[in-house]
């Protein structure tokens, strides 16, 4: 199986965290969303354990909770002792209604707006990730205006590219997000933050994109931050206390996807650091990591009731489904590929169907050419494997349909983490 979360009964069914799928789909109803809450903290342990090994207390993983952002993450998070990062007031508040502690969130974001950097100033997040000029000079005067000097780190672009899907790479110079090196801007970028009275620059962020498996894009992207904090601290004499390498380890979605040794990168991450630190005769900086993805991913399941099935001879089958592109738009946005099961039963008689939603799009494809047995009809589960990140987070309510309950496995037990959105809901707002 994909992921040893994932097992088959004895009588085909499918299992996740130990649990049966169709069992759950009967109860809560589909589509749903299954979260298995013990691979989340598994999985927060993984980043901990392996950034004390690495680095004793001088080091904090961060949460990325635009992957998954509701209630019980950050309660989980907290638990952990995960720090968290977060992109908008909704995700601020979030995790503040839970007792989330401001001082340990880091706000990020290429459009912060001057609401968005006065609300999280006013509830004390901790630190600013400053994106870009304009936003220095919003922050500084916020700080300036509450007689405080906020802590910020600066986003750099280091110019790399982490050969991944390129809907996801950030790295690279052209994009929108941070600053880049190569132009000589970043330099200026720095100069200037240190020159504003509301701020206390702690060090730079970067990241490089999402779904890195090649074993040395973190190497690559150290060599160019660590040059640049050597050259900052020769012509401004500036000392970066914090380095933030942002997040990105890749999943598996798929049998053949490669499985990142996560511990075992971090650690050569840290060794690499720490040589080129000595090398240049810098202090090891407190060092960040942002990962999203490889906290969720793996302990999420989609489930959903088959509605339809549609054979057009010479041409194509279709499993159209409860759900569709309002819970999981990922292959409408980026071609991204999942596995996708039957949940009552196991492979027999299998042919290829395109996985459908119910939405008014001919693009509502959750996955195309999927195996699944021949015979599969209206009524019948289907499971859609590692759909912990970016699914509910993406999800919308287009065509009018509620978005799905978020339901935590724990210890053989499950409960509602976000309720289903009902018709109710969806007029909530409409005056
Ligand atoms: C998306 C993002 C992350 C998380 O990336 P994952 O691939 O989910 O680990 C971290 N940092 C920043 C700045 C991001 O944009």
């Amino acid at each position: 199986m994909l992921s040893d979360n994932i097992s088959r009964a004895a009588d085909g069914s499918l299992r996740f965290a130990g649990q049966s799928v169709p069992a759950l789909a009967e109860h809560y109803g589909t589509p749903l969303y299954l979260m298995d809450e013990e691979r989340i903290r598994a999985n927060c342990r993984m980043y901990l354990d392996a950034f004390r090994a690495a680095f004793g207390g001088a080091a904090l993983p961060l949460y990325a909770g635009k992957a998954a952002s509701f209630k019980q993450m950050y309660r989980i998070m907290a638990a952990e002792g995960m720090g968290v990062e977060a992109v908008s007031q909704g995700e601020i508040h979030t995790a503040l209604s839970v007792g989330y502690p401001a001082g340990r969130i880091y706000f990020h974001g290429d459009g912060k707006t001057p609401a968005d950097v006065r609300f999280a100033m006013e509830h004390g997040i901790g630190c600013f990730i400053v994106d870009n000029e304009h936003e220095l000079a919003l922050v500084d005067a916020e700080a300036r205006r509450l007689g405080r000097r906020q802590k910020v780190l600066l986003r750099i672009t280091p110019g790399i590219d982490p050969h991944t899907y390129e809907a996801v790479n950030t790295g690279t110079v052209d994009v929108k997000f941070g600053v880049p090196l190569e132009t000589g801007q970043a330099f200026a970028f720095v100069q200037e933050a240190l020159a504003l009275e509301g701020l206390e620059v702690a060090g730079l962020h970067c990241h490089v994109g999402s779904m890195v498996f090649d074993e040395d894009v973190f190497e690559r992207t150290l060599d160019i931050m660590v040059g640049f904090m050597a050259s900052l601290y020769r012509s401004l004499g500036f000392v970066t206390r914090e380095l933030n390498v942002g997040g990105g380890y890749g999943v598996r979605y798929l049998e053949s996807d490669r499985q990142a040794d996560i511990p075992a990168r971090i650690a050569a991450v840290a060794a690499h650091l720490k040589q080129l630190c000595a090398d240049a005769g810098l202090p090891l900086p407190f060092f960040l990591m942002e990962p999203g993805r490889s906290i969720v991913a793996d302990a999420g399941m989609t489930v959903y009731t088959v509605s339809t099935v549609k054979h057009i001879p010479g041409f194509k089958r279709y499993a159209i489904v409860d759900g569709g592109m309002g819970d999981n738009p990922r292959y409408c946005l980026y071609q991204a590929r999942y596995t996708v099961l039957h949940a009552d039963r196991g492979a027999e008689n299998e042919v290829i169907f395109d996985l459908a939603g119910r939405c008014c799009e001919s693009g509502d494809i959750i996955q195309p050419a999927i195996p699944l047995p021949a015979d599969t009809r209206p009524g019948e589960h289907i499971a859609v494997c590692t759909t912990g990140a970016y699914n509910y987070s993406m999800a919308s309510n287009y065509n009018r349909l509620g978005r799905p309950p978020v339901v935590m496995l724990r210890g053989g037990e499950s409960y509602v983490a976000v309720r289903r959105e009902s018709i109710e809901d969806l007029c909530a707002l409409d005056l």
